[in-house]
């Protein structure tokens, strides 16, 4: 789960971590009560979205009045931002973030994440901080330094020293790097964060090292033991489909691809979407109905396919162990009852009750294709959508 910049800043405020003062608006009044609070004499107009590259995209602006500060926030609230993160549809800005203006001497780039090679938290340090780090890991792979921490010992003083001979800080500022790295690593493990990006990370002109921008995300599995986390969550940043398949506990991650896909368990899931790439599609999703699916949720799951308009064809895919071919089957069939089938849908089943599922759709008098494996099952929907197109 992601959340907004403000909302990050306020969680690393906790720990002690060094940001810049800064006041949320949803509205150009909150703005301007905002700024005033603030007092300037220069202050930042920050659209807040789930999304990086605002600054290029005119999100994010740097004013020296209160009359500024009224215009920027009236242009940016309510438009839709479009940056490299956002796909070309963007997105809109309902909220904005107003904060106190910081006079830059360097902007570096600081990022911690869970390896999964290593199974600790590593952090990943650049002196090319504010721009594309993607761009300076292609071109200048040198100048981005990585290091993990084992979670045995924590944070130790000799990483701090690492960080500040990279990014050639001295004296003071190097004191204040040491200090600030063990405030971001208490602040990921603590909060069960799965990514924490600083960029930049700022020495401002008198001497200070400041977190000029922070992007969060959470482990979404370890959320149920931070609900001052949940309380943060923005569904209107959320895929719409994803919230809904949430409500009902399915494990459903929107994809571009135009092939619905309807599995149980994660690993046939993956197998599916990789078979139908295979055959020359893509899907529409990744779904996992789990084990235990009752029929509503099978039927809400099928809904949450048939309602994505790019979705051309459906997959279902499903081999019963504990889950039993009928409840799949009976969930299907219920919700094309409900709302239609528009699109060709191939349904594969095998395992326990398979005959009573094959039963059911057949008595169902659906127009469903049965396949009898994997293989046969992604070549013919994948045929059938582009008969169908
Ligand atoms: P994004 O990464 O989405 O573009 P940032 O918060 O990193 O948004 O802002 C973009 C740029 O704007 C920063 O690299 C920095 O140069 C400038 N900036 C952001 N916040 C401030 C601030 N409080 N004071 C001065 N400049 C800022
Ligand atoms: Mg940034």
């Amino acid at each position: 789960m992601n959340i907004h910049e403000y909302q990050a800043k306020t969680v690393l405020r906790e720990f002690g971590v060094p940001v810049p003062r800064g006041v949320p608006a949803f509205t150009v009044d909150e703005a301007l009560n905002g700024a005033q609070e603030l007092g300037g004499p220069v202050w930042v107009v920050k659209a807040q979205i789930h999304a990086g590259g605002r600054g290029k995209a005119g999100g994010v602006k740097v004013v020296k009045s209160i009359d500024d500060v009224k215009k920027e926030s009236t242009r940016i609230l309510g438009s839709t931002l479009v940056t490299h993160q956002t796909g070309p549809q963007g997105k809109k800005v309902n909220r904005l973030y107003i904060e106190e203006g910081s006079a830059i001497d360097r902007e570096f780039y600081l990022s911690a994440l869970i390896d999964r090679e290593t199974s600790r938290v590593a952090f990943v340090v650049s002196t090319e901080g504010g721009m594309d780090i993607e761009e300076v890991a292609k071109s200048h792979p040198e100048k981005i330094i990585t290091f993990s921490v084992d979670p045995a010992t924590g944070i130790m003083p000799h990483h701090g020293r690492r960080v500040a001979q990279t990014l050639k800080l001295t004296g003071d500022l190097a004191k204040q790097m040491e200090a600030l790295l063990p405030k971001l690593y208490a602040a990921f493990t603590s909060k069960d964060m799965a990514m924490l990006e600083i960029n930049p990370l700022v020495v401002t002109k008198d001497g200070k090292l400041i977190c000029l921008d922070a992007k969060v995300g959470f482990d979404g599995n370890a959320l149920y033991r931070h609900p001052d986390i949940m309380a943060l969550r923005d569904l209107t940043e959320e895929d719409e489909k994803e919230v809904e398949a949430s409500k009902f506990d399915l494990n459903y991650i929107a994809l571009d691809g135009s092939i619905g896909c309807m599995v149980n368990g994660a690993g046939l899931a993956m197998a599916s979407m990789d078979i139908i790439k295979l055959y020359g599609m893509a899907p529409a999703n990744f779904l996992d109905v789990g084990g235990s699916a009752t029929k509503e949720k099978v039927t809400a799951a099928f809904k949450i396919i048939t309602s994505d308009p790019s979705v051309k064809g459906i997959l279902v895919n499903i081999f019963g162990g504990i889950m039993k071919c009928d409840v799949i089957a009976e969930g299907v069939v219920a919700a094309v009852k409900e709302v239609g089938l528009k699109v060709p849908l191939v349904v594969r089943l095998e395992g326990t009750n398979v005959e009573l599922g094959k039963k059911i759709i057949a008595e169902s008098k659906l127009n469903v294709t049965s396949a009898d494996d994997l293989d046969d099952a992604a070549q013919k929907i994948v045929k059938a959508v582009k008969e169908a197109a």
